[in-house]
């Protein structure tokens, strides 16, 4: 037998990486240890876990969550019976065709690829729960739950170089050592991993950014899940500059909101998180007010909150040289993203299958860190530096409208008419544009591929240089109302934040 499927594997943590990773390295034949600090799910019903699942190392449990088409290939290619199981369990796929304004789905012909564009959808205590457990029916996957890992062990080597050779936890009150050749750390956002490396001499540094945005989550179950709201001109997502908002159909007749707000909107975060102002918020959003209404579906849930949400990205290399050997952090651990793109799930999975291949590719512990984390940055990179930009520039959108003294100059009024009135209707108006957009938002091409084809870049100035009038029946319709008129409904002070930038 291949001496390297004999490497004794643990992996901290049993969440979306956790699970990616058990079950990529025991598809390659693998034996592996999975330490989990909360309990297992409940052996019942989607709606127990919702209801039920104590999951204390994941506060983001019961917040909307969708994976992209990037995974849903993944899950369909690798595990096409872990697919059926999601889909028996009541996880929805959405298609291109679903996503498409009115206007273009009338004509929309399917065309090879189209099928790489769906997102499979429910609440997230569903998806996790069918995968937890589809893995834990694998013979080689081993759960230890209760198990909370509170230090990591290492030792130098004759050269001073860093590896790490197992984990302490504590489990049914009593602590112990776990000794391995390989430690993944998918212990999440949180994880206390790479601190305690760093303890250790690692060493290893990272980049953050604000993602700029608070989170605000709502669970609903319609009246008769068999009729849904008909889908309208409006989509079920938008962004009203003060209020980002998205609709998420979910399993076994459930759905849920997410309101996003700037931070720097303090007046909206305070008062939102109010069940009653949610939902007369959601009320006043033409995409979602048919699905919230009284007549249609009633709460599940409290309004969840979530802040402190930034984007981060962590160095395990430097110039190519791995900052500590046998340890290969993942998900959350080793690259943040800003919830609002969807791509948390699908970096985590990508990440899994790097790492599969890494370990069967070489023995050597310091070509497998190098070649984990170049594949990282390979895959990942770009669709990580693009959304950085983005936020930033969203986060200067937002202080930008607040600010009374604010005038744009020259070149962001270009870039505002050319994102408003060419890249916008120009895609609302051609399938094929639409097309190379949302394979850069599913992350199975690279951000902005579309631009590099002179036949999109043309269509968009086309578009541009027709003008608004005669791109009129192109644009959106209205999202929602403005800032003044929604914050007056629901008795916030639509002026209080301005006053306090004014006097800062
Ligand atoms: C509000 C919000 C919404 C999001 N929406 C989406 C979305 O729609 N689509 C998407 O793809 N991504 C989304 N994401 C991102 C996605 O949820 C994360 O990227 C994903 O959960 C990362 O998986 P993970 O396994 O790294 O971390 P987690 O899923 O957080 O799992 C970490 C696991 O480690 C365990 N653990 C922690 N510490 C220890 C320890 N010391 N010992 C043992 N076990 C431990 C925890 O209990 C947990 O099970 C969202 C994130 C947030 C915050």
């Amino acid at each position: 037998m291949n001496a390297r499927l004999n490497e004794r594997i643990l992996v901290v943590g049993g969440g979306i990486a956790g699970l990616w990773t058990a079950l990529a390295l025991a598809r390659k034949g693998r034996e592996l240890t999975v330490l989990e600090r909360d309990p297992p799910p409940p052996e019942a019903s989607a709606d127990e876990a919702f209801e039920s699942w104590e999951r204390k190392g994941v506060g983001h449990l019961r917040h909307s969550h969708a994976f992209l088409a990037r995974l849903h290939i993944l899950i369909r290619d690798n595990y096409p019976d872990l697919m059926e199981e999601l889909l028996a369990a009541g996880c929805r796929e959405l298609k291109f065709a679903d996503g498409l304004p009115l206007t273009l789905q009338e004509n929309y012909k399917p065309v090879p690829g189209d099928q790489d564009m769906t997102i499979l959808t429910s609440r997230r205590t569903t998806l996790e729960f069918i995968m937890r457990r589809y893995a834990g029916r694998q013979q080689n996957i081993r759960f230890e739950t209760g198990a909370l890992v509170r230090g990591i062990l290492t030792e130098k080597d004759a050269a001073g170089q860093l590896r790490v050779t197992g984990v302490t936890a504590e489990q049914n009150g009593e602590t112990r050592d776990w000794l391995a050749d390989i430690v993944v750390d998918a212990a999440g956002k949180n994880s206390q991993m790479i601190e305690w490396l760093n303890e250790a001499g690692a060493d290893i540094t990272e980049e953050t950014e604000r993602a700029g945005i608070l989170y605000f989550t709502r669970h609903y179950r319609l009246h008769d899940p068999k009729n849904e709201p008909a889908r309208t001109k409006i989509p079920g997502a938008g962004d009203l500059g003060f209020i980002k908002y998205g609709l998420f159909p979910a399993d076994n007749g459930c759905f849920s909101i997410t309101l996003a707000v700037p931070e720097i909107e303090m007046e909206l975060r305070r008062g939102i998180v109010r069940p009653e102002n949610f939902d007369k918020i959601c009320a006043q959003l033409p995409g979602v007010a048919a699905w919230t209404a009284p007549e249609t579906s009633e709460p599940q849930s409290r309004v969840f909150g979530m802040g402190e949400l930034i984007s981060r990205w962590r160095h395990m290399t430097k110039n190519g040289e791995a900052r500590v050997l046998n340890f290969f952090p993942i998900g959350d651990s080793v690259i943040r993203t800003n919830p609002l793109y969807g791509r948390g799930c699908s970096f985590a999975g990508v990440a899994a299958e790097a790492l599969a291949e890494t370990l069967d590719s070489t023995d050597d512990a310091r070509e497998r860190a190098r070649l984990y984390h170049a594949q990282l940055a390979k895959e990942l990179r770009q669709h990580y530096d693009d959304m950085v930009k983005q936020d930033l520039a969203a986060t200067r959108r937002a202080k930008n409208a607040l600010d009374p003294n604010y005038k744009p100059g020259v070149k962001a009024r270009l870039f505002k008419s050319f994102a408003e009135d060419a890249i916008l209707p120009a895609v609302r108006g051609d399938v094929d544009l639409m097309r190379a957009f949302m394979r850069s938002f599913h992350m199975v091409d690279a951000p902005n591929t579309w631009a590099r084809d002179p036949r999109n870049v043309s269509k968009v100035l086309r578009t541009w240089a027709r003008g608004k009038k005669r791109n009129a029946g192109l644009y959106p319709p209205k999202l929602g109302p403005g800032r003044t008129e929604m914050l007056t409904s629901i008795g916030l002070s639509p002026t209080a934040d301005k006053e306090r930038m004014q006097s800062a």
